[in-house]
């Protein structure tokens, strides 16, 4: 449903869209809306391919036709008469979320992934003006409220940036809460998207940083990704020697496993954060009783720690390890997605 006030459509897009439930994403034309005076067009340049995709085609999917994507690298071509920030030819990225209600306290903190009226998400969300479906960065162009929209920093890859604005942020963001820093030891489950980013942001924070990983092959990459050390999660002997050591352990794994293990790895008042965000969780409360320890979870990051991620990532020429794909190679991508089999995210080649 469209109501009456909606902003006129203006621009014709070529995109990629799940046509249904669970279907393969297929070339799908739509327009995306005229712009209003905050917002700002980009001509997408590349896309970040998130495990999220593959969760919204399946079983979160709100309304199809629906276009994924929300790892978006590209290139100002217009601005709106209330834009000064951006202007046409600046290199531009779009995360997560492209609005939210502006009013709640932490929106006013600059923290709108925690809206209290839920932030707009930038696909398969619902627009806060006109009511229309948001879709994604598997496209040619968008168009967002500048708000939302982030400056490449100079010297960053596009494509090897865009999964910054996920994956970076939403390890970023948990890392300098629990203050992930010289002195800290700090523990990072699952060497993949999410986790291959953590390391390498923990390490440049001064962390002692310590890879988990069950598979012995991944054990030498997470090595060259920064960690300084590399535990076998599925080892009993190595887990039990982790006792007591980590302030903090960021938790990518998504499917409910048996926690004990991993929370007697925390030490006194030690946090372990769960961006996996499994169903539920497999734990004992005794082994939080027994070091104060805590169980938390973390929601992306809102614009100003999202700017400030950039910032330390270009200072730090922090960059995802990607492959390069085409919108054909998609279907394979997404299959060896779910099979945890890439290095470490797909970037969809949108210059063509
Ligand atoms: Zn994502
Ligand atoms: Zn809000």
């Amino acid at each position: 449903m469209t109501p009456p006030s909606a902003t006129p459509l203006s621009r014709p897009t070529h995109g990629y869209a799940a046509l249904e439930r669970g279907g393969p994403v297929v070339p799908w034309a739509f327009q995306r809306r005229a712009l209003r005076p905050h917002d700002v067009a980009l001509k997408i340049t590349y896309c970040g391919v998130c495990h999220t995709d593959l969760h919204s085609i399946g079983k979160w999917g709100q309304e199809f036709p629906l276009v994924p994507g929300h790892e978006i690298a590209g290139e100002v071509i217009e601005v709106g008469s209330a834009v000064s920030d951006f202007k046409p030819g600046d290199q531009a990225l779009i995360g997560t979320i492209v609005d939210s209600c502006r009013e709640c306290p932490p929106c006013k903190a600059g923290m709108e992934s925690y809206c209290r009226a839920y932030p707009t998400t930038t696909y398969d969300g619902v627009d806060r003006v006109d009511g229309r479906r948001t879709r994604g960065g598997y496209s040619d162009h968008y168009v967002a409220d500048h708000h939302f929209v982030y400056h490449l920093p100079s010297g960053l890859d596009a494509a090897a940036a865009s999964p910054l604005l996920c994956a970076g942020i939403t390890t970023y963001s948990p890392l300098k809460h629990w203050k992930a820093g010289p002195g800290a030891t700090v523990g990072v489950v699952g060497v993949g998207g999410l986790g291959h980013i953590g390391i390498k942001l923990a390490r440049a924070m001064g962390a002692h940083v310590v890879a988990f990983t069950t598979s012995a092959k991944k054990a030498e990459a997470a090595t060259e990704l920064g960690a300084h050390e590399v535990v076998l999660s599925s080892d009993a002997k190595q887990m039990a020697a982790q006792a007591f050591r980590f302030d903090l352990i960021l938790d990518t794994v998504a499917t409910t496993y048996a926690m004990d293990p991993m929370l007697k790895a925390l030490t006194l008042n030690g946090t372990l954060c769960s961006l996996g965000i499994p169903d539920k969780f497999d734990l004992s409360p005794m082994m939080l009783a027994m070091g104060r320890r805590s169980v938390a979870s973390s929601g992306t990051g809102g614009t100003v720690e999202t700017k400030e991620m950039l910032e330390f990532c270009a200072k730090h020429q922090i960059v995802a390890d990607i492959e390069l794909i085409t919108p054909s190679q998609l279907a394979a991508a997404f299959q060896r997605l779910a099979k945890g089999d890439v290095k470490y995210r797909f970037v969809l080649d949108l210059q063509n």
